[in-house]
């Protein structure tokens, strides 16, 4: 890390090294509340290893700066034609059954210790293609749906996948979602970008050419990715890139 970014590490949260482990209370939890696979229903683990065989990656080739999957490689027409803030997007699966339905469960039934095995996808797509950032941030929940929710499913992911790869995480709301955006589900890129933009701000120190990973769950249009890396950049980050869970391609279109 540059002196410019010793500043920015007084952003990350408590290396994993010196966190207490939780994995005997973890061990203690499943005598009484025996684990239930979020893919399938059946007992033992939170997501099978059955189900975690059908996990695919997104089919290749994908354009190198969205991340969908292409007909050739290189940039897709869209890529081409545009300019963005976020310099590529890749995510660990594709948006398909079992890996879909693990995510609902994280994000709507409040099964927040899926954020292990789904952060530890991320972390397995990480080690096999890494790229050198320096901090890592993940997509913030507007403060009323964090009230609903309990939790921000991308701040979870965000820490597993950086204790499992030694990563910087920014601690939550340094990167806040100011406005209050619709639900997406409905809507097209068009209206996806005019939903989001101007939603993010960053409040911490300057970025000073560091390079930002984002962690989202789902990426679908990549407009939320987006706002978020045009907060980023607006701040002084050098590059930006995402990283999401799943990466829907079309015929479901999940947030
Ligand atoms: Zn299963
Ligand atoms: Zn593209």
């Amino acid at each position: 890390m540059s002196s410019q970014h010793r500043d920015l590490s007084a952003l990350a949260a408590v290396p994993a090294e010196s966190r207490p482990a939780r994995r005997f209370s973890g061990r203690l939890l499943d005598l009484v509340f025996p684990a239930r696979c979020a893919g399938c229903g059946n007992m033992g683990d939170l997501f099978c290893a059955a189900c975690r065989e059908q996990v695919q990656p997104v089919p290749q080739p994908i354009c190198i700066r969205c991340g969908k999957p292409a007909e050739r490689t290189g940039r897709c027409q869209a890529c081409r034609d545009g300019v963005f803030q976020v310099s590529a997007i890749r995510a660990a699966a594709v948006y398909h059954e079992p890996i879909s339905r693990v995510i609902h469960e994280f994000k709507y039934n409040g099964r927040r210790e899926l954020s292990q095995p789904l952060g530890e996808l991320l972390a397995e797509y990480w080690r096999a293609r890494p790229v050198s950032v320096d901090l890592v941030v993940a997509v913030p929940l507007h403060k009323h749906r964090f009230n609903e929710r309990g939790f921000n499913q991308s701040q979870l992911l965000a820490e597993t996948l950086c204790r499992a790869a030694s990563l910087s995480l920014v601690q939550p709301e340094v990167l806040r979602r100011e406005r209050k955006t619709q639900q997406q589900v409905h809507l097209g890129l068009a209206e996806r970008q005019a939903n989001v933009s101007g939603a993010f701000i960053w409040t911490g120190p300057d970025l000073a050419s560091a390079s930002v990973l984002l962690i989202d769950d789902v990426a679908t249009t990549g407009a939320t990715l987006e706002a978020c890396g045009e907060a980023l950049n607006t701040a002084g980050a050098g590059r930006v890139w995402a990283l999401t869970v799943a990466r829907s391609v079309g015929e479901k279109d999940p947030n």
